[in-house]
């Protein structure tokens, strides 16, 4: 199963991914962590890519759709893999539709998962990232047991530079002039579903699960 996963910053995609994969064995793309990746080993990529998340903007077209056709070139994706945070614009969905069909692939399952703006403000700025494996905490809803250690692999806890307040907002502008449209472009295929992502991430799953479940057997 290839997915999409659309949705505002803090709508929970990263966390969703992540039981996606340990459920289902899928591979995550996050063309976030993979600019944040190469930002760590300074890369020319990286560094330019740093100017764009800073200030809240999107990387240039160009090069997203590179990163993620090499990407998506790999052969570990047998199983299929989950986009997380790409597309973000409609060019960047036709990209990724002649990417695929090139080499005979398409996507089954679109998931939207729809939470209150106000809420993303709240869940961005209070996001803490391990700096090693890349799992989510947040300072009230998910905080670590001990104060700046993963749980997950010891790592150290740290703030992404974009979630404070001036740039979440910004990226929350950007979000409903760019990638809100990209909604309207899969909803005709009839593979998108929504997802309330409002409740918590163990409900939210639920849902999730059951889209997936249905894709698989083509019911919908
Ligand atoms: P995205 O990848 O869409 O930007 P994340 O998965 O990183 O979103 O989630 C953003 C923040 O909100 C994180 O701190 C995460 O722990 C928290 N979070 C994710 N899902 C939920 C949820 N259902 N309820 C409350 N907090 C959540
Ligand atoms: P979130 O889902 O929490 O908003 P991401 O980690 O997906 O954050 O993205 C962080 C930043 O990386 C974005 O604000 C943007 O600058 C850049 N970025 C990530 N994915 C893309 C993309 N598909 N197109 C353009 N820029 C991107
Ligand atoms: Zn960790």
């Amino acid at each position: 199963m290839n997915l999409v996963l659309l949705g505002p910053p803090g709508a929970g995609k990263g966390t969703q991914a992540e039981r996606l994969v340990e459920k289902y064995g899928l591979v995550q793309i996050s063309t976030g962590d993979m600019f944040r990746a190469a930002l760590a080993q300074k890369t020319p990529m990286g560094l330019e890519a740093k100017k764009y998340m800073d200030s809240g903007a999107l990387v240039p077209d160009q090069v997203v759709e590179g990163l993620v056709a090499e990407r998506l070139s790999a052969d570990d994706l047998r199983s299929g893999f989950i986009l997380d945070g790409f597309p973000r614009n409609t060019h960047q969905a036709d990209a990724l539709d002649r990417i695929l069909s090139d080499d005979g692939r398409r996507l089954d399952l679109v998931l939207n998962i729809v939470v209150d703006p106000e809420l993303l403000v709240e869940r961005l700025t209070g996001r803490r990232v391990c700096r090693d494996c890349g799992y989510n905490y947040h300072v009230s809803f998910n905080p670590p047991a001990e104060e700046n250690t993963c749980v997950a692999c010891g790592g150290e806890i740290y703030q992404r530079d974009d979630d404070n307040v001036a740039t979440v907002r910004e990226r929350l502008r950007v979000y409903e002039e760019q990638t809100e449209p990209v909604i309207d472009y899969y909803r005709p295929t009839g593979r998108l579903v929504d997802i309330d992502g409002s409740a918590s991430p163990d409900e939210v799953f639920v849902d999730i699960v059951s889209a997936f479940e249905r894709a698989g057997t083509g019911t919908r």
